[in-house]
């Protein structure tokens, strides 16, 4: 087919159901027509294209494109254009993706469901009076949906792993520094990362290739070289590998047929030759605790800027105010309640007095986690565990409930604290008939073993 016959099957796509699932919050189909076409026109002339040119792409909401709005999911940035775009996106522009458009996600992606996006949330398309994750249930639902072939994630804490898992689509946490943060609307920029959504593992990785490398605007940004992904996905080889099941995620608090599930993949893996043992990652128990005061602190200074001064929402107060009364007023009105309260932890957790015992010791246990990791792959190539405890909860289950939603993060949270890459795969369908994950979790910059192990078990 060619891409104009690819992006417009996706386009008609979402205009059929998309009104239902809420995956999208801007379409970008003018552009993503004329790039489709451009590149069928140079397909046609002769000329070399990268392996993934015409094929539609839809982008998360967090990452700034040029020319389309981009909203993080938030009041505060209605109307608002950013006048460049992130390192990745321009990537994808000149690789020739046709870009969709922006999806929906948790406001500044904070959140496991994607209901507090101000926008109204999205629908699991396995069962639409469910959730599809978050904070990038929009990305996941779209490729689950068909409404893309592929997407781009960011992933803080779970938001590429946790949708993948209760979508039954692929999603995958780059190494710390393997993907560009620049032109990421940064949430907790030591934690932040940007990676593939799509449905197969292979896909993952051509567009895992495409998106990282080097870039001198991010100061975080790794200078190695990328890949090879795409062999090591196509090579389905696990002969000899050693996988550590973590015992402190696959007891308690993680559902009967998660667990079924999850054992079943280990088992195909075992078949297909690598070796499975158990480790201990004793300090995983406190990540939790550590990454909900780490991201607030972070969220808290990253989201200064937003004060009606700069970007888009500007609440001026009747009969008129000063600078500082329009800075509250619209930070009062442009932030939803999950980002106000992440603000005040964080806020708190900073401050002067409380310094030392709350963001001192999240950084002390941010090192444990790390150690246990270092410890960890001494004794295995890659760690397993179920990647959410649970299939896809019911739209308004958790929402007035912050810790039942936090803990959906259980299992992805500590790659995140050591910068350390992950990925996860289906691993078949658990309770209700929904699917369910397995997370693999490599050492940082072996990302190559993800798509090894993820490769086998497709
Ligand atoms: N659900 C987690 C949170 O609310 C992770 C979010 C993310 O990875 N962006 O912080």
């Amino acid at each position: 087919v060619s891409s104009e016959e690819l992006t417009r099957a996706h386009l008609d796509r979402i205009a059929a159901v998309d009104g239902d699932l809420n995956a999208f919050l801007h379409l970008n189909q003018d552009d993503a027509l004329a790039t489709a076409r451009d590149i069928d026109s140079r397909r046609a002339s002769g000329e070399e294209l990268h392996e993934l040119a015409g094929v539609p792409i839809a982008v998360k909401d967090v990452v700034v494109t040029e020319g389309m709005p981009t909203t993080a999911g938030s009041k505060i940035l209605e109307g608002w254009v950013p006048p460049y775009d992130a390192t990745l996106v321009e990537r994808l522009r000149a690789a020739g993706l046709p870009i969709l458009g922006k999806t929906n996600m948790d406001e500044f992606a904070m959140g496991s469901s994607t209901e507090t996006s101000a926008y109204g949330p999205t629908r699991n398309p396995w069962d639409r009076d469910r959730i599809p994750g978050g904070s990038g249930g929009g990305s996941s639902a779209a490729v689950a949906a068909y409404e893309a072939p592929l997407a781009i994630g960011t992933d803080t804490g779970g938001s590429i792993r946790q949708p993948g898992a209760v979508t039954g689509t692929v999603g995958v946490k780059p190494t710390y520094g393997s993907v560009s943060r620049y032109g990421l609307i940064a949430m907790a920029s030591s934690l932040d990362q940007a990676g593939p959504v799509t449905r197969t593992v292979e896909d993952s990785a051509l567009l895992h290739e495409l998106i990282a490398g080097h870039d001198p605007r991010d100061s975080t940004s790794l200078p190695d070289p990328v890949g090879p992904y795409v062999e090591a996905a196509r090579r389905r080889e696990v002969k000899g590998l050693r996988i550590g099941v973590i015992s402190e995620l696959e007891g308690e608090g993680f559902a009967p047929e998660v667990r079924a599930r999850f054992q079943e993949s280990l088992e195909l893996l075992e078949k297909a030759g690598a070796e499975i043992v158990r480790v201990s990652c004793p300090n995983f128990q406190y990540a939790l605790g550590a990454y909900y005061l780490i991201m607030p602190s972070e969220a808290s200074s990253n989201l200064a800027k937003f004060d009606g001064m700069r970007f888009g929402l500007r609440v001026v107060p009747e009969g008129g105010a000063t600078a500082e009364q329009v800075m509250a007023a619209t930070r009062g009105a442009g932030f939803g309640a999950e980002v106000k309260r992440r603000i005040l932890l964080g806020t708190y957790a900073l401050s002067a007095g409380y310094y030392d015992a709350y963001y001192g010791s999240a950084q002390k246990v941010r090192t444990l986690v790390q150690r246990d990791f270092t410890t960890a792959f001494e004794q295995v190539d890659v760690l397993a565990s179920p990647t959410a405890p649970t299939v896809a909860f019911r739209l308004g289950e958790k929402l007035d409930d912050p810790m039942a939603m936090y803990l959906n993060d259980i299992a992805t949270i500590p790659a995140n604290l050591a910068g350390t890459p992950g990925i996860s795969v289906p691993s078949g369908l658990a309770e209700d008939g929904l699917p369910a994950g397995i997370q693999f979790l490599a050492p940082a910059r072996a990302d190559e073993r993800l798509y090894r192990v993820g490769g086998t078990l497709e």
